[in-house]
């Protein structure tokens, strides 16, 4: 695919590292930003909705079966089985979204982010670890109320998905909110300055300063 005006960051992390809190962070602190754009991608999933999810807003709620259609008809830019369920990413959705210069974020597992890569080379893969083991079972433990063998079956997804860190080109350790928040825009702003981003963007710039067109 050629390069588009908008950038693709994929977001990883075990559960508990602060992942989607750090992503509504970023997208509240810069909603309304009419130069820099941007949106996290609702993915397709066939886990049951959790109490307060609204379909089409956190998740696509399908099916079983009704994804595997969608599998087989080629909706999907990537796709995987995270934890029993598919989860799965519309290609037209994306697409569409950085043509229009729209930089899009996934929240996806390092399954996804293998085929992310594979087809769009020069996505920016961000991966979030949590401060220390500690702090990361503590956080497991959704308020204090879980078993001894449930929060290690936690912890031991948490480190499967964490063995797959060095696939990604930044790693973020979340331990002061707001210093991993500073550190994401740093990540973000300086794949949105990179020359072959910024050619696109300022081609009649580039054109009439050095007559030069792309
Ligand atoms: P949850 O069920 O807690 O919302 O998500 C479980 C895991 O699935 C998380 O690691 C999340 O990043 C991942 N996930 C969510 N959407 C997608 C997707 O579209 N594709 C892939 N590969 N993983 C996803």
């Amino acid at each position: 695919m050629a390069s588009l005006l908008g950038n693709l960051f994929i977001l990883a992390a075990p559960s508990g590292a602060g992942k989607s809190s750090l992503i509504k962070a970023l997208l509240e602190k810069h909603d309304g930003n009419q130069r820099f754009p941007m949106q996290v991608s609702v993915s397709h999933t066939t886990r049951a909705p959790r109490p307060g999810e609204v379909d089409g807003v956190h998740y696509h709620f399908v099916s079983h079966e009704q994804f595997e259609q969608l599998i087989e008809q080629g909706v999907f830019f990537e796709y995987a089985e995270v934890f029993g369920n598919y989860y799965g990413t519309s290609r037209v959705t994306i697409e569409q979204t950085l043509h229009r210069g729209i930089d899009v974020f996934l929240d996806i597992d390092w399954q996804g982010a293998r085929q992310v890569k594979a087809l769009m080379p020069d996505t920016c893969g961000i991966f979030i670890l949590p401060p220390s083991t500690e702090v990361l079972r503590q956080r497991l433990n959704n308020r204090g109320q879980d078993s001894e063998s449930v929060i290690d079956g936690r912890m031991e997804e948490a480190v499967s998905e964490m063995s797959h860190y060095n696939e990604f080109d930044y790693v973020l350790v979340n331990d002061d909110f707001s210093t991993a928040l500073s550190e994401l825009e740093a990540i973000v702003c300086s794949q949105r300055m990179r020359t072959v981003k910024q050619q696109i963007r300022h081609v009649d710039l580039i054109a009439d300063l050095i007559g030069e067109k792309s």
